[in-house]
């Protein structure tokens, strides 16, 4: 669970920064899969030895606990004797060890901050730290209105806490009703606020609105104090950064507030810090895209509005075996772009996956096995990537291995159909078969409508009879494929697939003189 990263690589364009290697899977010795571990946490078996009891660690207690043998590990206030979990960990026994004894927040957060851990060492919980040494105590990061407190005008409290570099950015919000309507609305004093920096949820009487502002996250969340329509429309002044979420009244009665505030309502702290939110969705349909892979789509409820931005993912939680396990997806578009249709990216309500199953693992069986019309929980998008990296770029090369074709569909269409610069979009695709090539026909009537797109396919097993590139990701094929039409090109090169894939690619282009801001990966 904790892989701390042994190599960095800066992302361009972004402060974040995504780590590659030691993050490889280990061999586990049999009988040590996550299927296991959930089993060893059902049994009853007592994993903490304080047969249930939770108790209030300090510091020098924590530190105590700091051997393979003995190990506790603090994360986000509260301690796990993940002794009994060292050898079902992915990342082997060496990573989980470099959190041992002190908090590992951090470390967690920099590599898998999406993993469920409160479910997955919920029997390993030895109790919260006393509170001294909690670095970051959840109310002093997110201020709440007090309660009774009426909502008639949600000014953010000023907090001198908050790391934020001006305080002027700081979100507040007010609203407004008419006869059949609620308005909430969010100065956000951003500009060039988008669609896809908001996203609200309208479930059950609650709103919950989140609004990207830089690195950090305003939420608004109460419970109404009246019904409404389960739909919010969402509008965004893009210029001056206002933000609206209006809603429809049952009844045409008078609001004196807005509602109640709900966990974390009107807080700004960083996205890091906001833990992820799910929704649940509907599966619509689910096609064969080659033997193993297919495609799903998934509609939204009509009371939430969240759109993807290009290049980013999103998280699938399902329930396996009474534990939710959580994976990373990145949304595809409907279709590739053609030169009579363009994909159908004005459907916002539709959410299209295009996801490899594979029969030993354990996310993805449970996930074909999904009937159209049930249910699954899809999380707020993440991803480092930004539309601006493609800007005046003028030359586009993707590297992609099997399903790493994923994050360059969106971003495919939305080079090829936005772009005033781009004069040349190649995809060089890895994969094992023909069989296993992802929308080959797409890709190559694509090549034919649009003459700036050119792709090749590289195959690591060919069957006889292929005449095509072979072999893996190379110095020599790269060297070949990404080459500068004009030597003064303005380029880019995306990177995605399995994580040796990725390694080896970043190596190879930095062997042939590519700096970092030309090159991005694509990571969780
Ligand atoms: P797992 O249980 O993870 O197993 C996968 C394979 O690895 C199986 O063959 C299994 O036998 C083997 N395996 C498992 N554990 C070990 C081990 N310890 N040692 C050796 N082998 C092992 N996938 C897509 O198909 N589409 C996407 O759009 C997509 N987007 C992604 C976006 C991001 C940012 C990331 C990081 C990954 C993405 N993935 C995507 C991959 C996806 O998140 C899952 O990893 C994948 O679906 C496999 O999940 P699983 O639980 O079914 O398989
Ligand atoms: P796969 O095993 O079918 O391999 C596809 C190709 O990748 C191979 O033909 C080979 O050319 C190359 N490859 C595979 N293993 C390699 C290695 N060890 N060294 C060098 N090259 C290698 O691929 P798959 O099963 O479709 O897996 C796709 C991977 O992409 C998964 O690991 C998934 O997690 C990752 N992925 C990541 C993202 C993201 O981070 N945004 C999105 C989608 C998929």
């Amino acid at each position: 669970m904790l892989n701390a990263p042994s190599q960095e690589f800066p992302a361009p364009g972004s402060q974040q920064r995504v780590a590659l290697a030691g993050r490889s899977k280990v061999p586990l010795k049999p009988g040590r899969s996550l299927m296991d571990w959930i089993r060893l946490t059902k049994s009853g078996k007592d994993l903490t030895g304080l047969k249930g009891r939770l108790i209030e660690v300090t510091e020098e207690e924590l530190a105590k606990h700091n051997k393979k043998e003995d190990c506790w590990i603090c994360i986000r206030g509260l301690v796990y004797d993940v002794t009994p979990y060292m050898e079902y960990h992915p990342g082997g026994e060496d990573e989980l060890m470099k959190a041992a004894g002190s908090d590992g927040t951090d470390l967690f957060d920099q590599v898998h901050r999406w993993v469920n851990y409160e479910s997955m060492l919920k029997e390993c919980l030895v109790g919260r730290m006393a509170l001294k040494a909690f670095a970051a105590p959840l109310k002093e990061i997110c201020p709440r209105v007090p309660e009774g407190n009426e909502l008639l005008n949600g000014t953010f409290p000023k907090n001198e806490n908050l790391d934020y570099s001006s305080k002027d950015i700081v979100p507040s919000y007010d609203w407004f009703q008419k006869d059949d309507s609620i308005t909430v609305v969010i100065y956000t004093k951003q500009k060039n606020m988008n669609p896809e920096l908001v996203i609200a949820d309208l479930h059950s009487g609650k709103l919950r609105g989140e609004i990207i502002v830089k690195d950090y996250s305003y939420l608004l969340h109460v419970e109404l104090s009246f019904e409404v329509h389960e739909e919010v429309i969402v509008q965004v002044s893009e210029k001056v950064g206002k933000v609206e979420f209006v809603l429809t009244k049952r009844e045409p009665l008078s609001w004196k507030t807005l509602g109640q505030p709900l966990e974390s309502h009107n807080s700004f702290v960083k996205c890091t810090d906001r833990g992820l939110c799910y929704r649940k969705c509907k599966l619509l349909s689910k096609e064969n895209v080659t033997h193993d892979t297919r495609l799903f789509c998934l509609m939204l409820p009509p009371g939430t509005h969240l759109q993807v931005p290009v290049g980013h993912h999103v998280y699938l939680k399902q329930t396996i075996t009474d534990a939710e396990i959580v994976k990373p997806y990145t949304p595809v578009a409907s279709s590739l772009v053609s030169k009579f249709k363009s994909p159908s990216c004005c459907d916002k309500t539709h959410i299209f996956f295009m996801i490899k199953i594979y029969p030993s693992g354990l996310f993805t069986p449970v996930l074909d096995a999904l009937q159209i019309g049930e249910y699954i929980s899809l999380s707020n998008p993440e991803g480092n990537f930004t539309t601006l990296q493609v800007e005046e770029v003028e030359e586009l090369f993707l590297l992609a291995g099997g399903t790493g074709f994923t994050p360059m569909v969106k971003l495919l269409n939305y080079a090829l159909t936005s772009s005033n610069t781009l004069r040349v979009a190649k995809l060089m695709f890895f994969n094992k078969t023909e069989d296993d090539i992802l929308w080959r026909r797409q890709l190559e009537q694509l090549s034919l409508n649009d003459a700036r797109f050119d792709i090749q396919f590289v195959l690591s097993e060919p069957k006889e009879g292929w005449l095509g590139k072979q072999g893996r990701i190379s110095s020599s094929l790269l060297s070949q494929f990404v080459k500068r039409s004009k030597c003064d090109s303005k380029i880019l090169i995306c990177i995605c697939g399995p994580l040796a894939f990725m390694e080896q690619g970043i190596q190879f282009l930095q062997d042939l003189g590519h700096s970092s801001k030309e090159i991005h990966c694509f990571t969780a």
